[in-house]
Protein backbone atom coordinates (compact mmCIF):
# COMPACT_ATOMS: atom_id res chain seq x y z
CA UNK A 1 0.00 0.00 0.00
CA UNK A 2 1.05 3.39 -0.84
CA UNK A 3 2.24 5.92 1.87
CA UNK A 4 -0.01 8.52 0.19
CA UNK A 5 -2.94 5.96 0.31
CA UNK A 6 -2.80 5.45 4.11
CA UNK A 7 -2.42 9.12 4.35
CA UNK A 8 0.89 8.75 6.07
CA UNK A 9 2.59 11.22 3.68
CA UNK A 10 0.95 14.08 2.35
CA UNK A 11 -2.36 15.66 3.27
CA UNK A 12 -3.01 16.82 7.12
CA UNK A 13 0.19 15.47 8.55
CA UNK A 14 2.65 17.62 6.24
CA UNK A 15 0.57 20.44 7.03
CA UNK A 16 1.33 20.34 10.67
CA UNK A 17 4.97 21.69 12.30
CA UNK A 18 6.10 18.17 12.83
CA UNK A 19 4.84 16.87 9.27
CA UNK A 20 4.30 12.98 10.34
CA UNK A 21 4.21 13.57 14.09
CA UNK A 22 0.45 11.83 14.53
CA UNK A 23 1.29 8.94 12.32
CA UNK A 24 2.45 5.29 14.31
CA UNK A 25 4.77 4.87 11.84
CA UNK A 26 8.87 5.98 12.05
CA UNK A 27 8.65 8.37 8.93
CA UNK A 28 11.78 10.55 7.64
CA UNK A 29 11.99 13.04 5.07
CA UNK A 30 14.57 13.62 2.81
CA UNK A 31 15.60 16.15 -0.33
CA UNK A 32 17.06 14.58 -3.43
CA UNK A 33 20.60 15.54 -2.02
CA UNK A 34 19.76 12.85 0.80
CA UNK A 35 19.63 15.22 3.55
CA UNK A 36 17.23 14.92 6.39
CA UNK A 37 14.29 17.59 6.42
CA UNK A 38 12.38 15.90 9.05
CA UNK A 39 12.04 13.21 11.77
CA UNK A 40 8.80 12.21 13.18
CA UNK A 41 7.99 10.99 16.77
CA UNK A 42 7.78 7.90 16.05
CA UNK A 43 11.02 7.37 14.69
CA UNK A 44 12.67 8.89 17.69
CA UNK A 45 10.98 6.30 19.47
CA UNK A 46 12.11 3.67 17.32
CA UNK A 47 15.74 4.96 17.01
CA UNK A 48 16.28 7.25 20.08
CA UNK A 49 17.54 9.97 17.89
CA UNK A 50 15.61 13.77 18.16
CA UNK A 51 14.88 15.45 15.36
CA UNK A 52 17.66 18.01 16.13
CA UNK A 53 20.15 15.44 16.36
CA UNK A 54 19.25 14.43 13.14
CA UNK A 55 17.72 17.04 10.22
CA UNK A 56 20.47 18.58 8.34
CA UNK A 57 22.66 15.26 8.46
CA UNK A 58 22.91 13.07 5.65
CA UNK A 59 21.02 9.70 5.19
CA UNK A 60 23.11 7.91 4.65
CA UNK A 61 25.12 8.71 7.85
CA UNK A 62 21.83 7.90 10.36
CA UNK A 63 20.48 5.31 8.17
CA UNK A 64 23.31 3.43 6.84
CA UNK A 65 21.61 3.28 3.34
CA UNK A 66 20.55 5.52 0.63
CA UNK A 67 17.08 5.35 0.52
CA UNK A 68 16.66 7.51 -2.19
CA UNK A 69 14.61 6.69 -5.08
CA UNK A 70 16.06 4.84 -7.50
CA UNK A 71 14.90 7.86 -10.12
CA UNK A 72 12.71 10.52 -10.04
CA UNK A 73 9.31 9.50 -11.08
CA UNK A 74 10.02 6.17 -10.23
CA UNK A 75 6.63 4.48 -9.39
CA UNK A 76 5.30 2.04 -6.96
CA UNK A 77 7.17 1.27 -3.31
CA UNK A 78 10.74 0.45 -2.99
CA UNK A 79 12.08 -2.08 0.34
CA UNK A 80 15.50 -2.03 1.28
CA UNK A 81 16.55 -3.85 4.57
CA UNK A 82 19.36 -2.37 6.64
CA UNK A 83 20.45 -2.41 10.08
CA UNK A 84 20.44 1.01 11.60
CA UNK A 85 22.15 2.02 14.87
CA UNK A 86 19.75 3.33 16.97
CA UNK A 87 20.73 6.20 19.97
CA UNK A 88 20.91 3.32 22.79
CA UNK A 89 23.79 1.63 21.46
CA UNK A 90 21.70 -1.03 20.00
CA UNK A 91 21.16 -2.19 15.88
CA UNK A 92 18.03 -2.50 14.76
CA UNK A 93 17.05 -4.15 11.88
CA UNK A 94 14.43 -2.22 9.65
CA UNK A 95 13.09 -2.11 6.25
CA UNK A 96 13.26 1.22 4.85
CA UNK A 97 10.20 1.46 2.55
CA UNK A 98 10.41 4.68 -0.39
CA UNK A 99 7.15 5.67 -1.62
CA UNK A 100 8.43 6.74 -5.05
CA UNK A 101 5.49 8.38 -6.12
CA UNK A 102 5.83 11.17 -3.73
CA UNK A 103 8.81 12.86 -5.17
CA UNK A 104 6.74 14.08 -8.80
CA UNK A 105 3.49 15.54 -6.60
CA UNK A 106 5.64 16.91 -3.35
CA UNK A 107 5.99 20.86 -4.03
CA UNK A 108 8.73 20.25 -1.96
CA UNK A 109 11.16 18.18 -3.48
CA UNK A 110 10.74 16.04 -0.81
CA UNK A 111 10.22 11.94 -0.20
CA UNK A 112 9.46 10.16 2.10
CA UNK A 113 10.97 6.84 4.03
CA UNK A 114 9.20 4.66 6.34
CA UNK A 115 11.01 2.71 8.98
CA UNK A 116 9.14 -0.84 9.69
CA UNK A 117 10.98 -2.69 12.09
CA UNK A 118 11.86 -6.19 11.14
CA UNK A 119 10.23 -8.57 13.26
CA UNK A 120 13.15 -9.88 15.61
CA UNK A 121 14.87 -10.35 18.60
CA UNK A 122 18.27 -8.99 19.46
CA UNK A 123 20.86 -11.90 19.54
CA UNK A 124 21.36 -10.84 22.58
CA UNK A 125 18.22 -11.65 23.86
CA UNK A 126 18.27 -15.14 22.41
CA UNK A 127 19.26 -16.31 25.82
CA UNK A 128 18.86 -15.64 29.25
CA UNK A 129 15.57 -15.67 32.07
CA UNK A 130 12.79 -13.06 31.44
CA UNK A 131 12.79 -9.68 32.81
CA UNK A 132 12.58 -9.56 36.61
CA UNK A 133 9.37 -8.05 38.01
CA UNK A 134 9.55 -5.30 40.47
CA UNK A 135 7.20 -4.73 43.55
CA UNK A 136 5.51 -2.09 43.34
CA UNK A 137 7.44 0.27 46.27
CA UNK A 138 9.93 -0.38 44.07
CA UNK A 139 8.52 0.78 40.80
CA UNK A 140 6.68 4.20 42.37
CA UNK A 141 10.14 4.88 43.64
CA UNK A 142 10.87 4.92 39.77
CA UNK A 143 8.00 6.64 39.08
CA UNK A 144 8.89 9.27 41.30
CA UNK A 145 12.49 9.39 40.36
CA UNK A 146 11.54 10.35 36.38
CA UNK A 147 9.71 13.87 38.20
CA UNK A 148 7.24 16.39 37.04
CA UNK A 149 3.89 15.06 35.68
CA UNK A 150 4.59 11.76 34.22
CA UNK A 151 2.34 9.65 32.21
CA UNK A 152 2.04 6.13 33.17
CA UNK A 153 1.30 3.58 30.72
CA UNK A 154 0.61 -0.14 32.23
CA UNK A 155 0.51 -2.85 29.28
CA UNK A 156 -1.26 -6.03 30.24
CA UNK A 157 -0.10 -8.75 28.09
CA UNK A 158 -2.30 -11.42 26.36
CA UNK A 159 -0.70 -14.77 25.21
CA UNK A 160 2.71 -15.18 27.29
CA UNK A 161 0.72 -18.18 29.25
CA UNK A 162 0.08 -19.86 26.15
CA UNK A 163 3.57 -19.90 24.83
CA UNK A 164 5.10 -20.81 28.05
CA UNK A 165 2.47 -24.01 27.88
CA UNK A 166 2.63 -24.47 23.73
CA UNK A 167 6.32 -23.90 23.33
CA UNK A 168 8.62 -23.27 26.18
CA UNK A 169 9.23 -21.33 29.02
CA UNK A 170 12.62 -20.27 27.78
CA UNK A 171 10.77 -18.55 24.54
CA UNK A 172 8.15 -16.93 26.89
CA UNK A 173 11.17 -15.51 28.14
CA UNK A 174 12.95 -14.49 25.02
CA UNK A 175 9.38 -13.10 24.43
CA UNK A 176 8.55 -11.05 27.53
CA UNK A 177 12.73 -9.55 26.86
CA UNK A 178 11.88 -8.69 23.37
CA UNK A 179 8.35 -6.73 24.67
CA UNK A 180 10.60 -5.30 27.16
CA UNK A 181 13.15 -4.17 24.79
CA UNK A 182 10.14 -2.88 22.65
CA UNK A 183 8.82 -1.17 25.01
CA UNK A 184 12.36 0.71 26.24
CA UNK A 185 12.66 1.89 22.73
CA UNK A 186 9.52 3.29 23.10
CA UNK A 187 9.92 5.37 25.99
CA UNK A 188 13.55 6.64 24.94
CA UNK A 189 16.06 7.95 27.48
CA UNK A 190 13.87 10.14 29.18
CA UNK A 191 11.41 7.51 30.32
CA UNK A 192 11.69 3.85 32.36
CA UNK A 193 10.11 0.53 31.83
CA UNK A 194 9.07 -1.40 35.06
CA UNK A 195 7.83 -5.06 34.61
CA UNK A 196 5.34 -5.23 37.86
CA UNK A 197 3.48 -8.53 37.08
CA UNK A 198 4.31 -11.72 35.29
CA UNK A 199 2.22 -10.28 32.31
CA UNK A 200 2.23 -6.65 33.22
CA UNK A 201 4.86 -3.92 32.32
CA UNK A 202 4.21 -0.23 33.43
CA UNK A 203 5.84 2.26 31.15
CA UNK A 204 6.43 6.01 32.51
CA UNK A 205 7.68 8.96 30.76
CA UNK A 206 8.05 12.73 31.42
CA UNK A 207 4.72 14.58 30.05
CA UNK A 208 6.71 16.33 27.36
CA UNK A 209 7.81 13.52 25.71
CA UNK A 210 4.76 11.54 25.87
CA UNK A 211 4.52 7.87 24.66
CA UNK A 212 1.60 7.28 21.39
CA UNK A 213 -0.57 4.42 23.61
CA UNK A 214 -2.27 3.23 20.16
CA UNK A 215 1.70 2.48 18.46
CA UNK A 216 2.88 1.00 21.49
CA UNK A 217 0.25 -1.47 20.76
CA UNK A 218 1.08 -1.54 17.66
CA UNK A 219 4.26 -2.26 18.52
CA UNK A 220 3.94 -5.05 20.65
CA UNK A 221 1.59 -6.79 18.55
CA UNK A 222 3.99 -6.79 15.93
CA UNK A 223 5.28 -10.43 15.82
CA UNK A 224 8.01 -11.56 17.46
CA UNK A 225 10.21 -14.18 15.84
CA UNK A 226 12.05 -16.51 18.24
CA UNK A 227 13.61 -19.84 17.33
CA UNK A 228 10.56 -22.07 17.46
CA UNK A 229 8.88 -19.43 15.14
CA UNK A 230 6.68 -16.34 14.80
CA UNK A 231 4.85 -15.60 17.38
CA UNK A 232 2.00 -12.81 18.28
CA UNK A 233 1.47 -11.28 21.55
CA UNK A 234 -1.65 -9.15 22.25
CA UNK A 235 -1.96 -6.54 24.95
CA UNK A 236 -4.34 -4.26 26.33
CA UNK A 237 -3.40 -0.61 27.79
CA UNK A 238 -4.50 2.10 30.62
CA UNK A 239 -2.79 5.48 29.95
CA UNK A 240 -3.09 8.16 32.85
CA UNK A 241 -1.29 11.19 33.66
CA UNK A 242 -0.22 12.01 37.01
CA UNK A 243 1.92 13.20 39.44
CA UNK A 244 5.04 11.55 39.76
CA UNK A 245 5.16 12.45 43.24
CA UNK A 246 2.54 9.75 44.36
CA UNK A 247 4.05 7.21 42.52
CA UNK A 248 1.92 4.27 44.34
CA UNK A 249 -1.09 5.96 43.47
CA UNK A 250 0.07 6.70 39.55
CA UNK A 251 0.51 3.42 39.56
CA UNK A 252 -2.74 2.53 40.32
CA UNK A 253 -4.83 4.35 38.55
CA UNK A 254 -2.85 3.23 35.28
CA UNK A 255 -3.52 -0.49 36.34
CA UNK A 256 -7.45 0.00 37.20
CA UNK A 257 -7.57 1.91 33.79
CA UNK A 258 -5.92 -1.24 32.16
CA UNK A 259 -8.08 -3.56 33.62
CA UNK A 260 -11.20 -1.17 32.35
CA UNK A 261 -9.38 -2.13 28.98
CA UNK A 262 -9.22 -5.54 29.46
CA UNK A 263 -13.14 -5.30 30.05
CA UNK A 264 -13.01 -4.12 26.17
CA UNK A 265 -10.48 -6.80 24.63
CA UNK A 266 -7.29 -7.20 23.05
CA UNK A 267 -5.97 -4.11 21.64
CA UNK A 268 -7.89 -1.97 23.32
CA UNK A 269 -6.51 1.80 25.03
CA UNK A 270 -7.94 3.05 28.08
CA UNK A 271 -7.29 6.62 28.99
CA UNK A 272 -7.65 8.53 32.39
CA UNK A 273 -10.30 10.83 30.96
CA UNK A 274 -12.47 7.36 30.58
CA UNK A 275 -12.22 6.12 34.13
CA UNK A 276 -15.38 6.57 36.00
CA UNK A 277 -15.99 5.89 39.56
CA UNK A 278 -13.35 3.36 40.70
CA UNK A 279 -15.68 0.76 42.31
CA UNK A 280 -15.88 -1.61 38.98
CA UNK A 281 -15.29 -5.20 39.83
CA UNK A 282 -11.91 -4.40 38.31
CA UNK A 283 -10.46 -2.38 41.00
CA UNK A 284 -7.65 -4.13 42.07
CA UNK A 285 -7.85 -4.38 45.88
CA UNK A 286 -11.98 -4.83 45.68
CA UNK A 287 -11.40 -8.93 45.98
CA UNK A 288 -8.94 -8.32 48.94
CA UNK A 289 -11.25 -6.00 50.38
CA UNK A 290 -14.58 -8.35 49.54
CA UNK A 291 -12.43 -11.21 52.08
CA UNK A 292 -12.30 -8.87 54.80
CA UNK A 293 -15.72 -7.42 54.70
CA UNK A 294 -17.33 -11.19 54.43
CA UNK A 295 -15.12 -12.33 57.09
CA UNK A 296 -16.57 -9.26 59.36
CA UNK A 297 -20.04 -9.98 58.03
CA UNK A 298 -19.99 -6.35 56.67
CA UNK A 299 -22.76 -6.89 54.08
CA UNK A 300 -25.56 -5.22 54.71
CA UNK A 301 -29.12 -6.06 53.47
CA UNK A 302 -31.86 -3.32 51.68
CA UNK A 303 -35.38 -4.77 50.99
CA UNK A 304 -37.26 -3.66 48.32
CA UNK A 305 -41.06 -4.53 48.62
CA UNK A 306 -42.66 -6.06 45.53
CA UNK A 307 -46.56 -5.41 45.39
CA UNK A 308 -49.62 -6.87 43.73
CA UNK A 309 -50.48 -5.04 40.92
CA UNK A 310 -54.00 -4.76 40.85
CA UNK A 311 -54.14 -3.57 44.55
CA UNK A 312 -50.79 -2.26 45.57
CA UNK A 313 -50.29 -4.48 48.89
CA UNK A 314 -46.91 -5.70 49.36
CA UNK A 315 -46.76 -9.05 48.61
CA UNK A 316 -42.72 -9.87 49.17
CA UNK A 317 -39.58 -7.74 49.95
CA UNK A 318 -36.54 -9.01 47.96
CA UNK A 319 -33.31 -8.90 49.72
CA UNK A 320 -30.39 -6.90 48.04
CA UNK A 321 -27.23 -6.93 49.63
CA UNK A 322 -24.79 -3.63 49.81
CA UNK A 323 -21.66 -3.12 51.10
CA UNK A 324 -19.84 0.39 52.05
CA UNK A 325 -16.10 -0.20 52.02
CA UNK A 326 -14.10 2.28 54.14
CA UNK A 327 -11.88 2.55 50.94
CA UNK A 328 -14.30 2.38 47.67
CA UNK A 329 -17.29 3.79 49.28
CA UNK A 330 -20.49 1.87 48.50
CA UNK A 331 -19.88 -0.56 45.89
CA UNK A 332 -21.98 -1.78 43.06
CA UNK A 333 -23.98 -5.00 43.79
CA UNK A 334 -23.07 -5.86 40.39
CA UNK A 335 -19.64 -5.58 40.97
CA UNK A 336 -18.95 -7.03 44.16
CA UNK A 337 -21.52 -9.78 43.79
CA UNK A 338 -19.64 -10.76 40.52
CA UNK A 339 -16.64 -10.56 42.38
CA UNK A 340 -17.93 -12.72 45.06
CA UNK A 341 -18.88 -15.35 42.38
CA UNK A 342 -15.96 -15.39 40.83
CA UNK A 343 -13.54 -16.13 44.00
CA UNK A 344 -16.41 -18.34 45.59
CA UNK A 345 -16.92 -15.78 48.14
CA UNK A 346 -20.37 -15.93 46.63
CA UNK A 347 -21.12 -19.12 49.42
CA UNK A 348 -20.40 -17.16 52.21
CA UNK A 349 -21.57 -13.58 51.30
CA UNK A 350 -25.06 -15.59 50.34
CA UNK A 351 -25.51 -17.34 53.76
CA UNK A 352 -24.78 -14.01 55.09
CA UNK A 353 -27.28 -12.09 53.26
CA UNK A 354 -29.52 -15.36 53.47
CA UNK A 355 -29.40 -15.43 57.31
CA UNK A 356 -29.81 -11.38 57.65
CA UNK A 357 -32.32 -11.42 55.51
CA UNK A 358 -34.36 -14.11 57.95
CA UNK A 359 -34.00 -12.42 61.16
CA UNK A 360 -35.58 -9.38 60.07
CA UNK A 361 -38.22 -12.31 58.71
CA UNK A 362 -37.79 -13.73 62.54
CA UNK A 363 -37.80 -10.84 64.48
CA UNK A 364 -41.07 -9.07 62.85
CA UNK A 365 -42.87 -12.29 63.07
CA UNK A 366 -42.17 -12.07 66.51
CA UNK A 367 -43.28 -8.49 66.70
CA UNK A 368 -46.34 -9.57 65.11
CA UNK A 369 -45.98 -7.57 62.41
CA UNK A 370 -44.85 -9.69 59.84
CA UNK A 371 -47.36 -8.83 57.20
CA UNK A 372 -45.69 -9.84 53.66
CA UNK A 373 -46.35 -13.26 52.20
CA UNK A 374 -42.60 -14.04 52.30
CA UNK A 375 -38.49 -13.10 52.09
CA UNK A 376 -36.98 -12.97 48.81
CA UNK A 377 -33.26 -13.73 48.53
CA UNK A 378 -31.32 -13.86 45.47
CA UNK A 379 -29.13 -17.06 44.34
CA UNK A 380 -26.51 -17.56 42.14
CA UNK A 381 -25.97 -20.32 40.64
CA UNK A 382 -22.62 -20.57 41.81
CA UNK A 383 -24.18 -20.99 45.06
CA UNK A 384 -26.23 -24.24 43.61
CA UNK A 385 -22.47 -25.48 43.16
CA UNK A 386 -21.92 -26.00 47.55
CA UNK A 387 -22.86 -29.83 48.49
CA UNK A 388 -24.01 -27.77 51.60
CA UNK A 389 -26.41 -25.05 50.53
CA UNK A 390 -30.11 -26.61 50.80
CA UNK A 391 -28.55 -28.06 54.37
CA UNK A 392 -27.64 -24.60 55.26
CA UNK A 393 -30.89 -22.77 54.06
CA UNK A 394 -32.86 -25.69 56.05
CA UNK A 395 -30.58 -24.68 58.89
CA UNK A 396 -31.18 -20.97 59.10
CA UNK A 397 -34.87 -21.58 58.66
CA UNK A 398 -35.19 -23.76 61.45
CA UNK A 399 -32.77 -22.28 64.00
CA UNK A 400 -35.25 -19.13 63.70
CA UNK A 401 -38.34 -21.30 64.09
CA UNK A 402 -39.41 -20.01 59.98
CA UNK A 403 -41.01 -22.16 58.13
CA UNK A 404 -40.10 -22.77 54.23
CA UNK A 405 -42.99 -21.08 52.49
CA UNK A 406 -41.26 -17.39 54.21
CA UNK A 407 -38.53 -18.32 51.50
CA UNK A 408 -38.05 -17.48 48.14
CA UNK A 409 -34.73 -17.74 45.87
CA UNK A 410 -34.19 -16.07 43.27
CA UNK A 411 -31.76 -17.56 40.79
CA UNK A 412 -29.88 -14.63 39.53
CA UNK A 413 -28.82 -14.85 35.59
CA UNK A 414 -25.27 -14.04 35.71
CA UNK A 415 -23.64 -17.42 35.45
CA UNK A 416 -24.73 -20.52 33.73
CA UNK A 417 -25.74 -23.43 36.28
CA UNK A 418 -22.35 -25.79 36.19
CA UNK A 419 -24.05 -28.75 36.72
CA UNK A 420 -27.72 -29.10 36.37
CA UNK A 421 -28.22 -32.45 37.90
CA UNK A 422 -26.32 -31.20 41.67
CA UNK A 423 -28.89 -27.75 40.75
CA UNK A 424 -31.85 -30.37 40.52
CA UNK A 425 -31.46 -32.06 43.83
CA UNK A 426 -30.79 -29.45 45.76
CA UNK A 427 -33.62 -26.95 44.79
CA UNK A 428 -36.16 -30.06 44.64
CA UNK A 429 -35.12 -30.63 48.84
CA UNK A 430 -35.55 -27.00 49.12
CA UNK A 431 -38.90 -26.92 47.32
CA UNK A 432 -40.71 -30.17 49.20
CA UNK A 433 -39.66 -27.73 52.39
CA UNK A 434 -41.89 -24.73 51.13
CA UNK A 435 -39.34 -22.67 49.97
CA UNK A 436 -40.25 -21.44 46.47
CA UNK A 437 -37.76 -20.94 43.74
CA UNK A 438 -37.98 -18.03 40.95
CA UNK A 439 -35.87 -17.26 37.73
CA UNK A 440 -34.44 -13.39 37.99
CA UNK A 441 -34.18 -11.41 35.19
CA UNK A 442 -35.82 -13.83 32.82
CA UNK A 443 -35.54 -13.43 29.33
CA UNK A 444 -31.90 -12.43 29.46
CA UNK A 445 -28.07 -13.44 30.75
CA UNK A 446 -27.49 -17.20 31.35
CA UNK A 447 -31.56 -18.45 32.27
CA UNK A 448 -32.14 -20.84 30.01
CA UNK A 449 -35.61 -22.23 28.92
CA UNK A 450 -34.34 -26.18 30.09
CA UNK A 451 -34.64 -24.39 33.62
CA UNK A 452 -37.97 -24.22 33.20
CA UNK A 453 -38.70 -28.21 32.52
CA UNK A 454 -35.69 -29.68 34.92
CA UNK A 455 -35.86 -26.80 37.82
CA UNK A 456 -39.00 -26.47 40.86
CA UNK A 457 -39.64 -23.26 39.39
CA UNK A 458 -43.04 -20.89 40.40
CA UNK A 459 -41.77 -17.66 39.31
CA UNK A 460 -40.83 -15.38 36.79
CA UNK A 461 -39.11 -12.53 37.26
CA UNK A 462 -38.86 -10.34 34.26
CA UNK A 463 -35.81 -8.39 33.54
CA UNK A 464 -35.58 -4.82 33.76
CA UNK A 465 -34.27 -4.10 30.33
CA UNK A 466 -37.67 -5.29 29.18
CA UNK A 467 -39.55 -3.04 31.39
CA UNK A 468 -37.60 -0.17 30.57
CA UNK A 469 -38.04 -0.54 26.53
CA UNK A 470 -41.65 -1.43 26.93
CA UNK A 471 -43.42 1.65 26.40
CA UNK A 472 -41.02 2.68 23.13
CA UNK A 473 -40.25 -0.81 21.69
CA UNK A 474 -42.72 -3.41 20.52
CA UNK A 475 -40.06 -6.31 20.87
CA UNK A 476 -40.08 -5.70 24.56
CA UNK A 477 -43.74 -5.27 24.88
CA UNK A 478 -44.40 -8.52 22.82
CA UNK A 479 -41.26 -10.72 24.94
CA UNK A 480 -43.00 -9.29 28.42
CA UNK A 481 -46.61 -10.49 26.65
CA UNK A 482 -45.05 -13.77 25.95
CA UNK A 483 -43.55 -14.36 29.54
CA UNK A 484 -46.69 -13.45 30.56
CA UNK A 485 -48.29 -15.89 28.63
CA UNK A 486 -45.73 -18.93 28.89
CA UNK A 487 -46.18 -18.37 32.85
CA UNK A 488 -50.06 -18.59 33.14
CA UNK A 489 -49.72 -21.86 30.66
CA UNK A 490 -46.94 -23.51 33.27
CA UNK A 491 -49.00 -21.48 36.32
CA UNK A 492 -46.52 -19.71 37.55
CA UNK A 493 -46.51 -16.24 39.09
CA UNK A 494 -45.08 -13.52 37.06
CA UNK A 495 -43.25 -10.14 38.61
CA UNK A 496 -41.97 -7.28 36.28
CA UNK A 497 -38.99 -5.71 37.72
CA UNK A 498 -37.93 -2.09 37.46
CA UNK A 499 -40.81 -0.40 36.82
CA UNK A 500 -40.46 3.14 37.46
CA UNK A 501 -43.25 4.95 35.44
CA UNK A 502 -46.87 4.99 35.49
CA UNK A 503 -47.34 4.61 32.16
CA UNK A 504 -44.92 0.91 32.61
CA UNK A 505 -47.45 0.03 35.82
CA UNK A 506 -51.06 0.51 33.57
CA UNK A 507 -49.53 -1.34 30.53
CA UNK A 508 -48.66 -4.13 32.72
CA UNK A 509 -52.21 -4.15 34.24
CA UNK A 510 -53.41 -4.26 30.97
CA UNK A 511 -51.11 -7.51 29.93
CA UNK A 512 -52.24 -9.49 33.38
CA UNK A 513 -49.18 -9.17 34.95
CA UNK A 514 -49.54 -10.25 38.84
CA UNK A 515 -46.87 -8.62 40.65
CA UNK A 516 -43.96 -5.70 40.12
CA UNK A 517 -41.25 -3.89 41.73
CA UNK A 518 -39.11 -0.97 40.86
CA UNK A 519 -38.69 2.76 42.23
CA UNK A 520 -42.07 3.75 41.06
CA UNK A 521 -43.05 1.45 44.42
CA UNK A 522 -40.21 1.83 46.35
CA UNK A 523 -36.56 0.96 46.37
CA UNK A 524 -34.89 -0.70 49.06
CA UNK A 525 -35.64 -0.76 52.92
CA UNK A 526 -33.78 -0.67 56.26
CA UNK A 527 -36.04 -2.82 58.39
CA UNK A 528 -37.10 0.27 60.35
CA UNK A 529 -39.27 1.15 57.48
CA UNK A 530 -40.47 -2.05 55.68
CA UNK A 531 -44.13 -1.45 55.72
CA UNK A 532 -43.60 2.66 54.91
CA UNK A 533 -46.42 3.74 52.27
CA UNK A 534 -45.77 2.75 48.85
CA UNK A 535 -45.42 4.03 45.80
CA UNK A 536 -47.54 7.22 44.03
CA UNK A 537 -50.61 8.32 44.79
CA UNK A 538 -52.84 5.21 44.37
CA UNK A 539 -55.49 7.22 42.54
CA UNK A 540 -52.80 7.42 39.77
CA UNK A 541 -52.25 4.17 39.47
CA UNK A 542 -56.18 2.99 39.36
CA UNK A 543 -55.63 0.64 42.37
CA UNK A 544 -58.28 -0.61 44.29
CA UNK A 545 -56.54 -0.77 47.33
CA UNK A 546 -53.11 0.89 48.99
CA UNK A 547 -52.67 -0.65 52.53
CA UNK A 548 -50.67 -3.70 53.26
CA UNK A 549 -52.20 -5.98 54.53
CA UNK A 550 -51.90 -9.52 55.58
P1 LIG B 1 -31.72 -8.29 40.82
O1 LIG B 1 -31.84 -9.48 41.70
O2 LIG B 1 -32.43 -8.31 39.51
O3 LIG B 1 -32.17 -7.08 41.70
C1 LIG B 1 -32.89 -6.01 41.22
C2 LIG B 1 -31.97 -4.87 40.94
O4 LIG B 1 -32.70 -3.83 40.30
C3 LIG B 1 -31.43 -4.25 42.21
O5 LIG B 1 -30.15 -3.72 41.89
C4 LIG B 1 -32.39 -3.12 42.47
O6 LIG B 1 -31.85 -2.10 43.28
C5 LIG B 1 -32.62 -2.65 41.07
N1 LIG B 1 -33.89 -1.96 40.91
C6 LIG B 1 -35.02 -2.13 41.60
N2 LIG B 1 -35.98 -1.34 41.12
C7 LIG B 1 -35.45 -0.66 40.10
C8 LIG B 1 -35.95 0.32 39.18
O7 LIG B 1 -37.11 0.71 39.20
N3 LIG B 1 -35.10 0.78 38.25
C9 LIG B 1 -33.82 0.36 38.17
N4 LIG B 1 -33.04 0.89 37.22
N5 LIG B 1 -33.31 -0.54 39.01
C10 LIG B 1 -34.13 -1.06 39.97
P2 LIG B 1 -28.94 -4.00 42.84
O8 LIG B 1 -29.35 -3.92 44.25
O9 LIG B 1 -27.88 -3.10 42.33
O10 LIG B 1 -28.59 -5.49 42.55
C11 LIG B 1 -28.10 -5.84 41.33
C12 LIG B 1 -28.02 -7.33 41.20
O11 LIG B 1 -27.06 -7.86 42.12
C13 LIG B 1 -29.30 -8.05 41.56
O12 LIG B 1 -30.17 -7.96 40.51
C14 LIG B 1 -28.78 -9.45 41.82
O13 LIG B 1 -28.56 -10.12 40.59
C15 LIG B 1 -27.46 -9.17 42.45
N6 LIG B 1 -27.60 -9.29 43.91
C16 LIG B 1 -27.98 -8.36 44.81
N7 LIG B 1 -27.97 -8.89 46.05
C17 LIG B 1 -27.58 -10.19 45.91
C18 LIG B 1 -27.38 -11.28 46.84
O14 LIG B 1 -27.58 -11.18 48.04
N8 LIG B 1 -26.96 -12.47 46.31
C19 LIG B 1 -26.77 -12.64 44.97
N9 LIG B 1 -26.38 -13.82 44.53
N10 LIG B 1 -26.96 -11.64 44.09
C20 LIG B 1 -27.37 -10.43 44.55
MG1 LIG C 1 -33.21 -10.59 42.18
MG1 LIG D 1 -33.65 -9.18 38.65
Amino acid sequence: MKFRDRGLVNGAERCSGSPGDLSPVALVGSGLDGVITSWNRAATALLGWSAEAVIGKSLVDVLGCDARPRAVGHSGVSRFRTRVDSARGVALDVDLLVDGESYPVDPRGEYVVALVPVAAIAPAAEAGTSPPVDNWTHAAKIVRDIGGTVQCVAVGLVGVEAVNRGYSRSTGDAVLREITRRLECAVGNSGRVVRIGGNQFVAVTPVDAPLDAAQLVAQISHPVETRLGSIRIGCYVGSIIGDSASGLVVLDRADLAMRRALARGVGAIEFQSDIGHPMSSHHPRLDTLLIDAVARRAISVRFQPVIELCTGRILEFEALARWHSHELGDVDPNAFIGAAEVSGLIHDLGQIVLEKSLDVVQAENLAGRWCARRMSVNLSAVQLAHPDLSTRVLEALTSRGLDGDVLQLELTDTRPIADLRVATQQLGTLRRAGVRVALDDFGTGCTNMSYLRDLPVEVLKIDRRFIAGMCASSVDTAVIRSIIALATELQLDVIAEGVEDEDQHRALCRMGCFAAQGLLYASGRDQDDLYAAVGPPPRALGRRRSVPSR
